[in-house]
């Protein structure tokens, strides 16, 4: 982990402060009923559980790392396992051991609902983090823990702990792969409310009281704010890069987590103003190299597909940059953990004008880099999310009205495809296997 990375005592930040408000979130039954209400996400973990039933969880130990409510324990069930150890550290674990004792129980009304899962289940309601549990190392993990861009709540660092600890060599873990999408996007009327707040702070009168002295400020927090919700797939001026970045659960070391960098080049399908980055993920499930016969399974989160608890995220730039149409955009995108159980993000977007050199992400930023017209920088923290639910696709025509409608157009040539890549940061990442262009 870099320096830049470490908090000012020179320690990885921690997740633990954040312990009390996290686990009772999680403790309350309304907030499993929403995870269990996504049907995208719970039925995709059903499928890839049952048809890699087989191969994956057929007479296998099976550790399930932040059970919940034990959805994904009950599938791994159904799905043959000898033994499902579902650790959950919220209070949610006890309601959980009422369904599993329920079914244990001989001769109870319920059992013959949930035959299937008797004594199948030991709920063990502990941190997975925590000394010397009553777990032995198993043939697959299954877990859903996942947030917003992927890495929001910073649980997967729960995840390579318990494969760290708990995987038997060869073993599968389900989710295996999260991949990571960036495309830029136009909304004149988001980045325009979000000035708009930041105005107030503009005033040289307000009571009678000059506030201009943190106008500054209030810039730097209205667009530091990611906004969660949906948005119209044709407001991206250009595609993501195809594959993503890629977070291979079985490989990624939990420093590779903490601190990564995410390089992007884009080509602009149309001319018009870039407001910020868009992003968004795919899980993949899929047994390792090693087991055959497996079935790989993909859930996506992409703003064309149907909508999840996760929705999409966007980043807006506090001063927009204009491209024309065949214009290539390059950049990077930093991900730093925080103690907020979340991540601090900066990223650089740089329109290419052949000369210019994207700056090393490891560097703090020059405040010279403001000054230049084609390249834009900025800073969000992933946790101080803010939600936008003014796109409703199903609400007709007069949507058209909106301001970012206005400047979607179809160009009339079909653009030159061919990207030319120069730049030794896309070149490193390319060779680390890490970027698929
Ligand atoms: N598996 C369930 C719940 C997913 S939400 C489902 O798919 O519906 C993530 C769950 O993991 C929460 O209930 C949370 O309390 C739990 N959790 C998060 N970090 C954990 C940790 N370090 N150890 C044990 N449980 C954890």
């Amino acid at each position: 982990m870099s320096n830049a990375s470490l908090n000012a005592n020179g320690k990885v930040p921690s997740t633990e402060g954040r312990d009390p408000a996290y686990f009772s979130y999680y403790a309350m039954l309304q907030h499993q009923q929403n995870m269990l209400q996504d049907t995208v996400r719970t039925s995709t973990y059903r499928s890839a559980i049952l048809l890699n039933g087989p191969v994956c969880f057929h007479d296998k130990l099976v550790l399930d790392v932040g059970a919940g409510s034990g959805i994904l324990s009950y599938f791994a069930v159904q799905a043959g396992a000898r033994k499902v150890y579902a650790v959950e550290a919220s209070n949610m674990a006890e309601k959980m051991k009422k369904i599993v004792d329920a079914a244990n129980a001989s001769g109870s009304e319920v059992l013959g609902k949930n035959a299937f899962l008797k004594d199948k289940i030991e709920v063990v309601q502990a941190k997975i983090e925590q000394q010397n549990l009553p777990i032995p190392q198993v043939d697959t993990i299954i877990s859903e823990p996942i947030g917003v861009l992927l890495i929001h709540e910073r649980m997967l660092e729960s995840y390579l702990y318990a494969r760290d600890h708990y995987l038997k060599p060869g073993g599968t873990l389900f989710p295996s792969t999260g991949s990571i999408f960036l495309a830029p996007f136009t909304d004149a009327g988001l980045w325009s409310e979000t000035m708009g707040k930041a105005r107030f702070w503009e005033q040289q009168s307000f009571y009678g009281v000059d506030l201009t002295a943190v106008y500054a400020d209030a810039k730097d927090e209205m667009f530091g704010m990611p906004v969660v919700g949906g948005f119209d797939p044709r407001t991206l001026i250009a595609p993501a890069n195809p594959g993503g970045y890629i977070v291979d659960f079985y490989t990624i070391t939990l420093e590779e987590l903490r601190d990564f960098t995410i390089p992007f080049i884009w080509q602009a399908s149309y001319t018009g103003i870039i407001h910020g980055i868009a992003g968004w993920f795919d899980l993949q499930f899929s047994p390792p190299a090693t087991i055959q016969n497996g079935n790989p399974i993909t859930m996506t989160t992409n703003p064309t597909a149907e909508r999840t608890h996760w929705q999409q995220v966007r980043f807006l730039l506090k001063e927009p940059l204009a491209v024309n149409a065949g214009q290539t955009i390059q950049g990077w995108m930093r991900c730093v953990v925080n103690e907020m159980r979340s991540y601090t993000i900066e990223a650089e977007l740089l329109l290419n004008d052949g000369t210019s050199q994207l700056s090393d992400p490891l560097s703090s930023p020059s405040p010279i880099l403001n000054l230049d017209y084609n390249r834009r920088r900025n800073k969000w923290r992933l946790h101080e999310q803010t939600y936008n639910y003014s796109y409703y696709p199903q609400s007709g025509n007069d949507s058209i009205f909106r301001p970012e409608y206005s400047c979607l157009y179809e160009p009339e040539q079909p653009l030159d495809v061919t990207v030319v890549v120069e730049n030794n940061l896309l070149d490193d990442a390319t060779n680390n296997g890490q970027f698929v262009l």
